[in-house]
């Protein structure tokens, strides 16, 4: 017996022990495999030349046992040879890419990890204790078996069956009190599970289904003849195989395009909000798009790779059509179906395609628009979905170079210190004071810790609001996009003028910086190198001191290059300036001490208030036992 890999068994552990009660996807989950095994198969076939495979013989099979209680799905597809038996039940396989890691998990409840990772063929194990599959792959003559209880491990061996394709087989659970598994043994529960979960299928599923006829009265009857029926064996097809994506909204119900999300996606979560185009004329298309609820794990991972499923005329060309969605709606799913296509198309010709440009163009300008409107009508959702999404849209103005900046700016949200609140750019100007001439914001570690961070709190008690940025993308963003509704993007804490003072209280200031030029050079001279002046303040209104980046590298890029892997050395620092409140009554105490001569104790007092600025901003205290040592003498 071969053993599951641990993290395969984990999922089926879950799968098996929740109480997961929508236990009949199984049968949308095999389906939908089967569906991709044949679109798999076509689209094989075409690229290798090979003709003698026609889409009419394509076809999903249902079939039950009441006796030996087992249902049979059976589909014409691809196949599968033994190694890929081995590899793709033998692990998870649609989610192999991801790594079932445990503390990327924690925290969440079952549902929610099986909603992660999609069901899939694992599924099965929620109804079946035992699971048999029989393939042959396309251009093999040998057939092989798989056979596991889900439990540690499974079985390969050499097997019969003619012609390609594959067989699963469930063997149902025995039934409990709780739970009858004999419910899905007949004709009607599998007819209502395919019409519910898998009716916009392309390909024909069928059923052997018992059918009873009135025989016609023979020439000859007596005449109290009485009619005499027979019954006969049908294959029925159950599935009305109408592509969900063609028909118009209107037309189709919440419902429907959940369940078609869920199946088409393999994921547990509900669409935010459903998109369906529909275009005529030089270009013919009809596109269904999707955006999630929740983000698929690996999004913010090189292993995501985006991209909508690509059909000409309900035949499935690509999986993943990458040239259809741009890079910041990677996160949206979807479908798009033109017959313009050329079928034989190969990637390369695909990515010149101009109709295929044209069709990007316009799904990019109606996901944009789709997501203004939902800012604008539905803000609680909106924070919901910039809260998961949020960071793709942001990244990708900064890694343009701002060249995206006409397309998502106004799709961006950032926390406004004044209102508590997440606010677009144009909120945050439409309520700027009168004379404000640009845009503050502020970046570090939390929300929180920004909020009371004294160059935030100077702004915001003078009046103007400041957008406080938490997500190591946001300054760059920021900076990115340069300048909004004409006005410059300026970070609170860098020691640039905030224009924030009348020239009289400059004038003040600057008169202070003279008067105290000698107490400043003596502080200086305490402090570590990274501090190029100490100087009075015109910012700070509370209190007693905060730094400020002195040049182009400011304190949040600081941080966000410390998590880069790099040498210290390369890294880019920022430089800083220790500005002193001159009105709070500890900067009296210096003042005093500077004139008494009494250098020892104003060199501690230095060290003192810059590394409790250094805390305000959130960063760490440069040495940490001097720090303690010079709190515990003072507390002498
Ligand atoms: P997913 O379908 O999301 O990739 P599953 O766990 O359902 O994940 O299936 C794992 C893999 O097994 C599939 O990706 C596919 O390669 C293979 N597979 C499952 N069912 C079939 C089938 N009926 N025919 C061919 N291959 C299949």
């Amino acid at each position: 017996m071969r053993k599951f890999k641990t993290e395969s068994k984990k999922l089926l552990d879950l799968m098996i022990n929740s109480i997961y009660t929508n236990k009949e996807i199984f049968l949308r989950e095999l389906i939908s495999n089967a569906s991709d095994s044949l679109d798999k198969l076509y689209l094989s076939a075409l690229q290798n030349g090979d003709n003698s495979i026609s889409r009419g013989e394509l076809k999903i099979a249902i079939a039950f046992d009441k006796d030996a209680r087992t249902i049979t799905i059976s589909d014409n597809g691809i196949g599968m040879t033994k190694d890929e038996l081995d590899k793709n039940l033998g692990t998870i396989a649609h989610s192999g890419s991801l790594e079932f890691k445990s503390d990327e998990t924690e925290g969440l409840d079952e549902v929610d990890i099986i909603g992660q990772f999609g069901v899939g063929f694992y599924s099965s194990f929620m109804v079946a204790d035992k699971v048999k599959v029989v393939s042959k792959a396309y251009g093999s003559d040998e057939a092989y078996s798989w056979t596991s209880d889900g439990v540690e491990g499974y079985n390969i061996a050499q097997a019969e069956r003619d012609g390609r394709g594959t067989d699963i087989t469930l063997f149902l659970r025995e039934n409990t009190d709780d739970v009858n598994f004999d419910e899905y043994l007949n004709e009607y529960a599998l007819k209502r599970l395919v019409k519910r979960y898998s009716d916009y299928i392309r390909y024909p599923i069928c059923m052997d289904v018992e059918k009873t006829r009135t025989l016609p009265k023979p020439d000859d009857a007596p005449e109290d003849y009485e009619l005499e029926t027979e019954t006969y064996i049908e294959n029925e097809t159950l599935n009305s195989m109408v592509p969900i994506w063609t028909k118009k909204k209107s037309d189709v119900t919440e419902e429907e395009y959940k369940d078609f999300y869920q199946a088409q996606f393999h994921t547990a979560d509900e669409p935010l909000r459903v998109i369906s185009m529909h275009a005529e004329g030089s270009i013919s298309y009809d596109a269904l798009l999707f955006i999630p609820t929740d983000t698929p794990m690996n999004l913010y991972s090189k292993d995501f790779k985006k991209g909508l499923a690509l059909y000409s005329n309900n035949v499935m060309i690509m999986e993943k059509c990458d040239d259809l969605l741009p890079d910041c709606f990677g996160f949206v799913r979807g479908v798009v179906d033109s017959p313009d296509l050329n079928l034989n198309i190969s990637r390369e010709m695909l990515q010149q395609d101009r109709q295929l440009l044209a069709i990007e163009r316009r799904i990019e300008k109606k996901i944009k628009q789709e997501l203004e409107k939902m800012c604008k009508e539905d803000r609680e959702a909106y924070i919901s979905f910039f809260g998961k999404f949020g960071h793709a849209l942001k990244f990708d103005i900064y890694s343009s170079y701002g060249a995206h900046k006409e397309l998502l700016q106004d799709l961006l949200l950032f926390q406004s210190a004044k209102e508590d609140k997440p606010t677009t750019l144009a909120e945050y100007v439409d309520a700027e004071e009168e004379g404000q001439e640009c845009i503050y914001f502020a970046s570090g570690d939390t929300v929180n810790k920004l909020a009371k961070s004294p160059s935030v709190t100077s702004v915001v008690n003078k009046g103007y609001d400041v957008l406080l940025c938490a997500d190591n993308v946001d300054e760059f963003c920021l900076l990115s996009i340069g300048t909004y509704s004409s006005q410059e993007m300026r970070n609170v804490a860098s020691g640039e003028d905030l224009g924030l003072e009348t020239d009289e209280e400059k004038e003040q200031v600057e008169k202070k910086r003279e008067e105290n030029s000698g107490l400043f050079e003596a502080m200086r001279g305490a402090l570590p190198d990274d501090i190029t002046k100490v100087t009075a303040s015109s910012r700070l209104t509370d209190a007693a001191c905060c730094i400020v980046a002195d040049g182009p590298v400011s304190l949040g890029m600081e941080k966000y290059f410390a998590t880069l892997p790099a040498d210290d050395e390369e890294r880019p620092k920022a430089m800083h300036a220790l500005e002193l409140n001159t009105e709070h009554p500890v900067f009296a105490t210096l003042q005093a001490l500077h004139e008494a001569g009494d250098e020892e104790k104003l060199e501690q007092y230095a060290n003192l208030l810059y590394n409790q600025a250094r805390l305000a901003e959130g960063l760490e205290i440069v040495d940490s036992a001097a720090f303690n040592e010079a709190i515990c003498s003072l507390m002498k």
